[in-house]
């Protein structure tokens, strides 16, 4: 009886370390330099692929305003904006890591997550 319980157990452990392995591994892999993070007033409201085969928006709404962002096939932008200076509609796409999209008015902040890996050489330039 004693021993059957300590088999079910250590079956259950095996089993507990197999899932948070696999977690492990899964957020490792899908940690890369297309991930992005959008947050609005401080607070994440988007993680995800910076770049869909089809068009993806999303609206930021903060106690400032509101910006449209759009994730396409050539990245994210925010596509319009009601802020004053709309700069970040004039920033375009989202090009490096070290460059995050900001709208100061607004308090908007889009940009890759993960530890710093330099942006592609191939990355968009205009
Ligand atoms: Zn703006």
């Amino acid at each position: 009886m004693r021993n059957k319980t300590v088999k079910i157990l250590s079956g259950v452990c095996a089993l507990l370390f197999a899932v948070a392995l696999g977690f492990v591994l899964i957020q490792h892999f899908s940690v890369s330099g297309e991930e992005i993070e959008i947050l609005s007033d401080g607070k994440v409201i988007y993680t995800g692929k910076g770049v869909s085969a089809e068009p993806v928006y999303i609206d930021a709404v903060s106690a400032h305003g509101v910006n449209r962002i759009r994730i396409d096939a050539n990245g994210v932008l925010v596509e319009s904006a009601d802020c004053n200076n709309q700069e970040c509609v004039h920033m375009g796409y989202l090009k490096s890591a070290y460059m995050p999209i900001v709208c100061l008015p607004n308090n908007l902040v889009i940009r890759y997550t993960g530890s710093g890996e330099a942006s592609a050489p191939d990355a968009i330039s205009r």
